[in-house]
């Protein structure tokens, strides 16, 4: 079963990336909960967390350097880190990823923090991030 994740590692879909190193990249999400709203994945396939927990060191370092090019570029306040494993905790893509999504100070707060929002502009974000 083809997996999306690989496909945008491989390259065959497109994706806004922000990061890359040798085993991890970092792309915005399409479906952002808030400005900058970024997923960090391991370019070997693993399902999730659970199943190859040394996934995780091996991209800890592509989610720092994403961590604070995000809150840099954007001006973010604050930042959180979300990684789900299994449906029943939500995971919707089954490649390891980690969400990290920048917050602000008028939208304080983790109640709101999955509330998607669909006036995020991908292409004004990407290009705060990426941009000169
Ligand atoms: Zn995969």
């Amino acid at each position: 079963m083809a997996c999306l994740f690989c496909s945008i590692v491989a390259g065959d879909i497109p994706s806004r990336q922000v990061y890359a190193d040798e085993h991890a990249i970092a792309f915005l999400d399409i479906g952002p909960w808030k400005r900058g709203h970024t997923l960090v994945i391991p370019r070997r396939h693993v399902d999730d967390v659970l199943a190859a927990d040394e996934a995780l060191t091996e991209i800890a370092p592509a989610i720092g350097a994403t961590a604070r090019l995000l809150t840099d570029r954007l001006g973010a306040d604050g930042l959180n880190m979300l990684s789900s494993a299994g449906p029943v905790a939500g995971q919707e893509v089954f490649h390891l990823h980690v969400h990290l999504v920048p917050r602000y100070a008028g939208d304080p707060g983790l109640r709101r923090l999955f509330d998607r929002d669909p006036s995020i502009d991908l292409d004004e974000v990407y290009a705060a991030i990426t941009g000169p």
